[in-house]
């Protein structure tokens, strides 16, 4: 905990990956820089360490939603995502982390006939960008995974990584500590004003005065209250299994070790841990009026009931099979579903968020982005369409709450009308507006 007061060059605020991130590739920018890590809890106890582990390449919460927000650069995006996946592979090699990173790709299942119709649609739509994919039928899914459920799937093969996060996120903080970042944990900033030529960070026992500022906090309550109505924090749910036996293993079959997620518009996530357990999440997407967060939310039982009822309907032969670790997080999420940045006090302050449930991957290229606009340099990253452009903010309460309950309903009824979209589902779609975990 920071108990008096200090400066610095770059004060980060948040120890979750887009700080610890930023951080780590600030020094590498200037071993000699000064710098400073503000974090209210502790590294990673944020969704960092919540998370379901996906570590993806896509910088744009997937292709279909990159391709229609920024058609022009898809290319350039995916290509980006690619290099940034790649340098965190190396990163974790290079670093020994020991955090089970394995790029097994991903299977996304269809678990309705209407499902199998789109992700068609998608095979069809990434050919030609580079994927390596393979669209597969009932019969052709069972070599990967075993599931009454299933009625194919598209297998993305080099696009994801599966890995314990938390795990990641504190080698990340040790590959900082090593550098000779400072790390605050405990020390939550409650006021961010400038000074002069520098900015004034108050925390509850300290102060920090720093040259420059990148703010990455995420789904809590931002130090800049013009941009909270940007955000929705909304609290995803998961559920991890007791290991499973050699047999219960192979029951289901799951032989190349792929994260999987189906593909409603409610959808679960799925993969394996090192000690083959299950992790399961997702579906119920919870928002609570007027942006709530807090440590209190974390815990849900209908939700976990529900999550539990869907696992045995997924894999009815693994019944009798125990839950040991049950949590939940907030995602940051945004009108456009990815991250977006942007800097004010004059340059000397960014901020990155908006990830959206897609952020173990982007939050590095994200801290890139800040360190870029914290400089003032023009960079391709800084060049892009996707970060020059802002998501549009949510409405004022009490109609953001209306407007996430009507979009929920709306998601769950398209989900069982064999993928029909209502009207309001649809003029969202037209508005390029979205409500999405
Ligand atoms: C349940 C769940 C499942 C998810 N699954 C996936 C997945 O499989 N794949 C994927 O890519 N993404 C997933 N995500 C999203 C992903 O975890 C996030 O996008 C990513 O971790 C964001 O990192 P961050 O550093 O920006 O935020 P965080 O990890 O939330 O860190 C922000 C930090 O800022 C601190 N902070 C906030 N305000 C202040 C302040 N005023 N002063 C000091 N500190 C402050 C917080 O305490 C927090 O530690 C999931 C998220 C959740 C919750």
């Amino acid at each position: 905990m920071l108990a008096d007061a200090t400066d610095c060059d770059l004060a980060v605020v948040g120890a979750g990956f887009t700080g610890l991130w930023t951080a780590y590739l600030a020094k590498q920018r200037r071993p000699d820089a000064d710098i400073v890590v503000l974090e209210a809890r502790r590294c990673a106890a944020a969704a960092s360490g919540r998370n379901g582990g996906f570590c993806d390449a896509s910088l744009t919460h997937g292709f279909a939603n990159g391709l229609a927000r920024f058609p022009g650069e898809i290319d350039t995006l995916e290509r980006l995502g690619l290099e940034n996946l790649d340098a965190i592979e190396s990163t974790v090699r290079e670093h020994h982390i020991d955090c089970g990173f394995e790029r097994t790709g991903m299977i996304d299942a269809a678990t309705a006939p209407w499902q199998l119709d789109e992700l068609t649609e998608l095979a069809g739509a990434i050919a030609g960008h580079g994927y390596d994919a393979q669209l597969l039928d009932t019969r052709a899914m069972r070599d990967h995974l075993v599931s009454p459920t299933y009625h194919g799937g598209l297998w993305i093969r080099s696009r994801t990584a599966i890995v314990n996060p938390a795990r990641l996120a504190w080698g990340l903080r040790r590959m900082c500590l090593e550098a000779g970042v400072r790390m605050y944990d405990g020390t939550a900033v409650t006021r961010l004003r400038r000074e002069a030529a520098h900015m004034r960070l108050e925390t509850v026992h300290g102060t920090v005065t720093a040259r420059r500022v990148a703010l990455a906090t995420n789904a809590d309550r931002s130090l800049l209250p013009w941009l909270r109505p940007f955000i929705l924090p909304v609290y995803d749910y998961v559920l991890v299994t007791e290991p499973l036996t050699a047999a219960q293993l192979a029951s289901i079959g799951w032989v190349n070790r792929q994260g999987v997620a189906d593909s409603g518009n409610q959808f679960h996530y799925y993969r394996l841990t090192a000690d083959s357990r299950i992790l399961w999440g997702g579906y119920d997407a919870v928002y609570h009026y007027g942006n709530r967060v807090g440590v209190a939310l974390e815990q849900r039982a209908q939700t976990f009931d529900k999550l539990a009822g869907h696992f045995f309907a997924t894999f009815p032969q693994l019944a009798g099979l125990r839950f040991t670790h049950r949590w939940g997080g907030a995602i940051d999420t945004c009108s456009r579903f990815c991250a977006f940045w942007g800097t004010t006090h004059r340059g000397r302050v960014a901020y990155a968020l908006g990830f959206t449930g897609l952020g173990v991957g982007a939050s590095r290229f994200a801290a890139q982005v800040m360190l870029d606009l914290l400089e003032g340099r023009r960079t391709e990253r800084t060049a892009l369409h996707m970060v020059r452009t802002r998501p549009l903010p949510f409405p004022p309460e009490p109609l953001r709450y209306g407007v996430v309950q009507l979009t929920r309903w709306s998601l769950d009824r398209a989900d069982r009308r064999e993928g029909r979209r209502n009207l309001w589902l649809r003029t969202l779609d037209l508005a390029g507006l979205g409500f999405d975990s």
